[in-house]
């Protein structure tokens, strides 16, 4: 998932990877590792940390070869903490290959297994050792061959490059997922993750395709299937400045983390669906599975958006798993003397895993005796290391300050927990098999509702000078209800209120003037009679009501204002789609007011004070 440059070609290689790994450091990264060759064998140096960190150790060393070809890395960690050990390049036991690799290998473990039986000795706790170790394994005097017979063998999404001990001139790219670009110089090539480190060397790229793969050595430019059938590629220009392609073309770190997201969810479901089997796997869970399913109580602990995605999850785990449910505001839950019985679960939800409240609430669940599960993105984080258990969302890297990937990955990971309780209680497999196909089309509705961007727009511009929005759903739309709200407070400053829609006329019914846009979360489910009851009462008060509804509801159409449409899912995963067009809307309205998206005023992405 994170950044990869690779050069072959007649420059001195060590300040030019380090080069391009500072270019990529935008996109969020743990740690990282040079490899240089030219000689048999490898020169190879890691650092957990800045990529300051590393060029220190290498200035101190003052023993790094002047190689004409290698390949660095910048790693954010997805199995294994951000270690030294853990940070790439990998190279099997024989020390034959050498490789870096962005990306996720979802059958890491059986192919693990298959190559301890055969005796090889792992050191770190990374997937891709797995893969450089496969490579060594098959690697019979050609490096292209083996890296073939390896990618064969390997289920998941890569961006890899892999050099060969005795191939000093040799370098061997190829992806399937992870995006890689071939930079076309005079007679040197410069490969990377994303073109940001190649364009201060060449305009002139080759863009790999899927289960492609290239052959690179001074001069010589073979590219190919990974089942060798040749391709022929063509050399294209790049258009873009720096800035365009570290955001990828898009205005704002946070529009492009929106746009990302079915991406995101695919790798968070990544090896968590075995479809053949119909069942989830958790596998960071399997110590604490008996535990995890004869728990008597949930609570669960965060801040913020992950206090959203927690009131989702209070849905799912009563819901699906049958488990009684809280969300606690974890600065709250600390003060209040809180009462936690045998057979409690405590779940930390935190984007960064640092957020310092939900830290200190996670810390007194334990030493109360709750058992402790955390839901994070970043790998090594301090609510990782400090939780007895945990399961990762691997959206990658969220930089935009308003979260947006990490809601719905925070979602499906407490999906997947209330199913594999589910499963082990009371729910049939033919059910669970319907919850899994429907996770799975996921990404793909995503896609679709995110086409709708240029009509958000539009009603966002309608609406931007209105200081007040209501936010209103009902049932597993009320959380996102408030998410709505949130994320346009956050980075439009307009006042915006969420609310369960019956709530309402207990008091906020108030406050509604003629012009107010009321945003109800209306797709079909148990309580869309009732939501549209709610409706009409908004509506007569002369709101202007904004419509997040299914696709083919023609009743929606008559009452609403204007009508966002999301596709069909079974009800408890609906908040994964409902809640792109609010993200949307958010981010449109903050445009139009001229605000700084990706650093709202008096915001910061980790909050790490209480
Ligand atoms: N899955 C790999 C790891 O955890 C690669 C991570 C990345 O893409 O940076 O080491």
């Amino acid at each position: 998932m994170c950044g990869i440059i690779a050069y072959v070609g007649h420059k001195d290689v060590q300040p030019l990877l380090l080069e391009g790994l500072k270019r990529l450091e935008y996109r969020g990264y743990d740690s990282a590792g040079i490899c240089i060759g030219g000689e048999p064998g490898f020169f190879v140096r890691k650092a957990a940390g800045r990529i300051s960190v590393l060029e220190s150790l290498l200035d101190e060393e003052r023993a790094a070869p002047h190689g004409r070809i290698g390949m660095a890395h910048t790693r954010w960690a997805t199995h294994g903490a951000p270690t030294e050990i853990n940070a790439h390049p990998h190279t099997d036991d024989k020390q034959l290959v050498a490789v870096v690799h962005n990306g996720i290998i979802e059958n890491y473990v059986a192919i693990k297994q298959f190559l301890t039986d055969k005796g090889h000795k792992f050191v770190s706790q990374t997937d891709t050792e797995v893969l450089a170790m496969l490579i060594g394994h098959f690697y019979q005097g050609n490096l292209t061959r083996a890296v073939q017979a390896a990618l064969h063998e390997v289920r998941g999404t890569y961006g890899l490059a892999a050099m060969g001990a005795e191939e000093p001139e040799t370098l061997v790219v190829a992806r399937r997922g992870s995006p890689l670009i071939i930079g076309v110089g005079k007679e040197e090539y410069v490969v990377a993750s994303d073109a940001a480190a190649i364009v201060e060397h060449t305009t002139q790229v080759v863009y790999l395709n899927d289960n492609e793969m290239a052959v690179l050595a001074p001069g010589t430019f073979k590219t190919m299937t990974i089942d060798d059938i040749p391709v022929t590629k063509e050399v294209q220009e790049v258009e873009f400045s720096l800035q365009q392609i570290e955001l990828g073309g898009y205005p704002h770190f946070m529009i492009k983390e929106i746009f990302e997201q079915p991406e995101a969810i695919a790798n968070c479901l990544r090896g968590r669906l075995d479809k053949n089997e119909g069942r989830v796997v958790l596998g960071g869970l399997s110590q604490y599975s008996r535990d995890i399913v004869r728990a008597r109580r949930i609570i669960i602990m965060g801040c913020g958006t992950a206090w959203h995605a927690g009131l989702v999850g209070e849905f799912l785990f009563e819901d699906l798993a049958k488990i009684p449910t809280e969300v606690e505001y974890a600065s709250e839950f600390r003060y209040r003397n809180p009462i936690i019985e045998d057979g409690t679960i405590a779940i930390a939800i935190s984007q960064s895993g640092e957020t310092a409240d939900t830290l200190a609430a996670l810390r007194e669940a334990k030493d109360r005796g709750a058992l402790s599960l955390g839901i994070v993105n970043i790998v090594g984080s301090t609510i990782a290391r400090e939780t007895d258990a945990g399961i990762y969302l691997h959206v990658g890297p969220e930089i935009g300050v308003a979260s947006t990937k990490a809601f719905c990955g925070q979602i499906v990971v407490e999906a997947l927990l209330a199913l594999t309780i589910a499963r082990r209680k009371y729910m049939s497999q033919s059910v669970l098999e319907e919850f899994l196909r429907a996770l799975d089309r996921i990404p793909n509705q995503m896609r679709l509702v995110l086409r709708q961007s240029d009509l958000i727009r539009q009603v966002a511009s309608q609406y931007s000078h209105r200081d007040n929005w209501l936010f209103l759903g009902r049932g597993f739309n009320y959380p996102v209800a408030l998410e709505g709200a949130l994320k346009l407070k956050e980075i439009s400053y307009i006042h915006a209120e969420g609310l369960p829609a019956a709530e309402m006329k207990h008091g906020p019914i108030a406050l509604i003037n003629p012009g107010m846009p009321a945003v109800f979360i209306a797709t079909r489910g148990t309580q869309y009679e009732k939501l549209l009851g709610n409706i009409q009462e908004v509506k007569a008060r002369g709101a202007k009501i904004i419509a997040v509804a299914n696709e083919g509801d023609d009743h929606i159409s008559h009452v609403a204002d204007h009508v966002l449409t999301v596709p069909d899912t079974i009800e408890p995963l609906q908040p994964l789609l409902t809640v792109l067009p609010l993200q949307l809307l958010a981010y449109h309205a903050a445009v139009e007011r001229g605000c700084n998206v990706d650093k709202p005023r008096n915001l910061a992405k980790s909050v790490t004070v209480e």
